[in-house]
């Protein structure tokens, strides 16, 4: 697993990877790529320039993709030497700092209710960051992503694998969820999930799995860190994840490429298959040696092969785990 670019934190995962009967992605990073552009800016207070000199710098520590648009949208706000301080990063709705003398509030509709802000609904399609300047309403940013290429085929090579449910979690507005849901072929999405309602939709998920099946949670984000760690499995994108994720996660890819799931799983199964095998045969030739050996028939080297040359035979098997095709 680890030569395809899959970190499995332990064998005891492959066991559960085997198993998985239900797969819960998130959004942001790990169906798409993560990577936004910013596409219109509509202004209600102060000039543009200006919006953006204060979101790019309020983003100025910010992990999450949406951050790196903001600070890319105003290339000199590493270089302009603005004094940052306060920052407050609120998992699921955005950020709180202080540029200069300017408080500052970056984020999404519930930020600004959280700190009684009248907002403005914007009509176009895209994730909606709005800006809060000294507690009045600024205008906002919309922003857009690209769906990764093969999430898509990471969907049908999971269903094809007998994922029997495959659900979407997003913090983003329910207009962008649906668009990606509906490019997915997804009928399961939850939208506007605040890091804990996550956490509550993975309960309910757990709650309704099937016997012997399990629970994997994909993500990337600071926000997914409790439900990776709440899920049966959590698997966390090794790339743009940040470190709190990939802490919390027990299987990282490191290319953040979804298809990489049902490779892990195939070799989670392959390797069972033949972890069996070995067991099965490992124990039949020793029971049918001693049995011999009851009756009186077994030689010195019949007991020999029973057990040193099982051993043998089975590491010689185990090493067909190497290959695994995909
Ligand atoms: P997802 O669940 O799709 O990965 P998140 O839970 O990370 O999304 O974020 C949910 C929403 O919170 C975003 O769509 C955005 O509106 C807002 N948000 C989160 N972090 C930030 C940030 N650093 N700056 C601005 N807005 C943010
Ligand atoms: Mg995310």
């Amino acid at each position: 697993a680890s030569r395809k670019g899959i970190l499995v934190k332990g064998s005891n995962y492959l066991d559960v990877l085997a198993k998985v009967g239900t797969v819960v992605f998130d959004k942001t990073g790990t169906l798409t790529h993560g990577q936004f552009e910013v596409t219109a800016v509509h202004l209600e207070k102060c000039d543009e320039q200006h919006l953006l000199h204060l979101a790019a710098h309020v983003e100025h520590f910010s992990t999450h993709p949406i951050g790196a648009a903001l600070r890319d949208a105003f290339p000199d706000e590493a270089t302009d030497g603005c004094k940052i301080s306060d920052v407050e990063e609120i998992a699921g709705q955005g950020i709180k700092a202080k540029v200069e003398d300017w408080t500052v509030c970056v984020g999404n509709t519930k930020l600004m209710d959280s700190i009684g802000i009248e907002w403005h609904d914007c009509e176009h399609v895209g994730t909606i960051i709005h800006v809060a300047i000294d507690g009045e309403y600024a205008g906002h940013i919309v922003i857009n992503d690209k769906i990764k290429d093969d999430s898509a085929e990471a969907i049908q090579a999971l269903e094809s694998l007998g994922v029997n449910r495959i659900v979407m979690l997003t913090g983003d507005r329910a207009a962008v969820g649906k668009d990606v849901a509906q490019k997915l072929g997804l009928t399961e999405y939850h939208v506007e999930l605040m890091p804990a309602d996550k956490v509550q939709h993975v309960e309910r998920l757990l709650a309704e799995k099937q016997e012997g099946k399990y629970l994997a949670f994909v993500g990337d984000g600071i926000n997914d860190a409790p439900v990776l760690a709440r899920a049966d499995i959590g698997i966390a994108m090794g790339g743009l994840g940040s470190d709190a994720a990939i802490e919390a996660a027990d299987v990282v890819l490191m290319d953040d490429k979804p298809s990489k799931i049902a490779l892990a799983i195939k070799i989670a199964r392959r390797t069972l298959c033949i972890a069996k095998q070995n067991v099965w045969f490992a124990i039949g030739v020793k029971i049918a040696v001693l049995v011999l050996a009851a009756f009186g028939i077994a030689t010195m080297w019949m007991a020999v092969f029973a057990d040193v040359g099982v051993t043998v035979l089975a590491v010689l098997n185990a090493m067909r785990a190497l290959h695994v095709r995909g």
